[in-house]
């Protein structure tokens, strides 16, 4: 085991969350692993580190996208059924809450198995 290869600490959990947040490099921490809301760059623009070939799990992240739709529908039903509230008022909430929760899953989620990858791809370079 050779520590000490990556120039910072073994990020932890706060870390993967500010680098989904942000969108940072694993390598170099630029701002440039998302090119869309929640979708990954090929290259980074700023060290031009592979993404593309660092990102895994794009079926799992279908999987995690229609779980989190049957939760925020079991939800949406549940409000419902206990208040009553007025129709617009549910789509003036539902619509940009779901969209914010889908992609800051989503953006979590890739960053963090981009991360793994990366410092796997770290070891096994070694
Ligand atoms: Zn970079």
């Amino acid at each position: 085991m050779n520590k000490g290869a990556s120039p910072e600490p073994s990020k932890g959990q706060s870390g993967i969350v500010r680098a989904a947040l942000l969108g940072l490099c694993p390598r170099c921490s630029a701002k440039t692993l998302f090119e869309g809301p929640a979708r990954v760059a090929l290259t980074c623009a700023h060290c031009e580190l592979d993404l593309g070939a660092l990102e895994r799990g794009g079926r799992l992240a279908g999987v995690l996208t229609a779980f989190l739709a049957i939760v925020l529908m079991l939800a949406a039903f549940g409000i419902e059924a206990a208040f009553r509230p007025p129709i617009l008022l549910q789509a003036a909430f539902w619509a940009p809450f779901t969209m914010v929760t889908v992609i800051g899953a989503l953006r979590l989620f890739k960053t963090a198995l981009l991360y793994a990858a990366y410092e796997q791809s770290e070891v096994e370079a070694e």
